[in-house]
């Protein structure tokens, strides 16, 4: 007989807590940490510790993934302004050949930012008490806005200058 990972679960004692996001309620995100009836206090819903348990897992599994993206949108912004200042060099060398070099460099460098800067917008599906805990400051939606309309704004830059 070999046990699943629910098995476990019911083994553990009922209110143990060992993910680093506290237990919230689903309805109201009151913090459950060591209460002894399986109702929430604050709006009267009843959980149990498996269903919070399960589901701050995956809020947790959410913040990881967007630890770095304030660095990966910063990163895209450079990216970006370095397309900008690739089509700018292939018009001072006189264009021509260099140019259409350094425009599909650009439209790379635009694409790359794109996916960078994107990644904050994951922002969204981490609820508003957990954003906290993802990294100091909280990836900015702002920007990763302003390098994806830098982003592609290069993809018309390399087409029509
Ligand atoms: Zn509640």
């Amino acid at each position: 007989m070999s046990m699943t990972w629910d098995d476990l679960d019911r083994l553990r004692p009922a209110n143990e807590w060992r993910l680093p996001l506290p237990p919230t309620c689903k309805k109201c995100s009151y913090n459950l940490t060591g209460l002894p009836e399986e109702r929430c206090p604050e709006c009267g819903t009843p959980f149990t510790w498996r269903e919070v348990r399960k589901r701050v897992a995956r809020v947790w599994g959410l913040t990881l993934r967007l630890r770095y993206a304030n660095e990966d949108a910063r990163t895209g912004l450079i990216m970006a302004l370095s397309g900008w200042f690739s089509i700018g060099f292939g018009h001072l060398v006189g264009g021509g050949f260099i140019l259409g070099i350094m425009k599909i460099i650009a439209f790379l460098a635009g694409l790359m930012a794109v996916i960078l800067g994107s990644q904050v917008l994951n922002v969204r599906r981490v609820p508003a008490w957990a954003r906290v805990y993802i990294c100091k400051p909280p990836p900015s939606m702002t920007l990763g806005v302003v390098t994806i309309v830098l982003a592609l704004s290069l993809f018309f830059g390399a087409l029509i200058f």
